[in-house]
């Protein structure tokens, strides 16, 4: 009779046991579903909560993108073989759309033209051009600010632009062979252009920080826990593991080995996700 008693309790126990089981079993799947799904809402947009601050990356090329090995002279054969990077290191073109402390912001607007998908991306989103109210530069290369202009007009009509005042002052003196595009581009935004000094906080809660190298004013952005680090990376597959590969755009090749070593680090000890705008799909990294 007492061992039928303890049958039954056990028998009762693994039912109990077994159904909080399932039930915890299944909150899982749901949240997994949940996850799928809005990481499937739109091919080429991948949202992260960090802590406070809401970051979109946007692509803005189409389909797959290979940074030539060519470009990174620095890495030997063996290296390249080594990381099967032979036919290329996987890369991307994208941009960032980040909420912050009430703050809608734009970093970088891709190549612009019929190859820029950066506002199909930003519309999928909710965000219309003429609702971005700021929008801040990394650098001048035609793959950042390609997207500011449509037919020699503004697309965000706006948009508050900032943009390192070194950068600015550095493309400025260079003959006009290499600054068309970016002397016509801010004409066109010469109303609401902000230049920033290094260290600066922006709207936002935005920090601006030095990160010259690839550019003469190039330059990195934290907000909270995330650092968009612009073009620190080209070839994440190589860069990550060895900072000291420039890619052949680093117009000062040991001023950006420097502060790729640097930023890196700091992202390490400090818990950042990084933001990049050449990283492949999804554009993140975090430690
Ligand atoms: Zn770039």
């Amino acid at each position: 009779m007492r061992n039928k008693k303890w049958s039954l309790l056990f028998v009762g126990a693994v039912l109990v046991l077994g159904s909080v089981d399932s039930r915890a079993e299944q909150k899982q799947v749901t949240a997994e579903k949940a996850m799928n799904q809005s990481n499937a809402v739109t091919e080429g947009l991948k949202t992260l909560q960090v802590g406070e601050v809401k970051i979109t990356w946007i692509q803005d090329n189409a389909g797959e993108k290979l940074m030539p090995r060519g470009l990174f002279a620095d890495a030997s054969d063996e290296l390249i073989d080594s990381l099967a990077l032979q036919q290329g290191v996987p890369s991307s073109i994208g941009v960032f759309w980040m909420e912050t402390q009430g703050t809608g912001i734009l970093f970088d607007t891709g190549m612009g033209g019929a190859s820029g998908h950066m506002l199909t991306g930003l519309r999928a989103l909710g965000v219309q051009p003429e609702e971005v109210k700021y929008l801040y530069i990394t650098h001048f290369h035609g793959d950042h600010i390609g997207g500011m202009l449509e037919n020699g007009r503004a697309v965000f009509p706006n948009a508050q632009v900032y943009v390192s005042r070194v950068e600015y002052e550095a493309w400025m003196k260079l003959p006009a062979e290499q600054n068309v595009q970016v002397v016509e581009t801010m004409k066109a935004y010469q109303d609401r252009l902000h230049l920033f000094e290094f260290g600066d906080q922006l709207p936002g809660g935005v920090k601006a920080m030095d990160a010259s190298g690839h550019t003469p004013g190039h330059t990195v952005f934290q907000a909270g826990r995330v650092l968009v680090i612009a073009d620190l990376i080209h070839g994440a597959a190589l860069q990550l593991e060895h900072p000291e590969i420039c890619a052949s755009f680093d117009m000062d090749k040991k001023a950006a080995v420097a502060v790729r070593r640097h930023f890196l680090q700091y992202a390490k000890e400090n818990g950042l996700t990084l933001a990049g705008m050449h990283l492949p799909a999804p554009g993140f990294k975090a430690w």
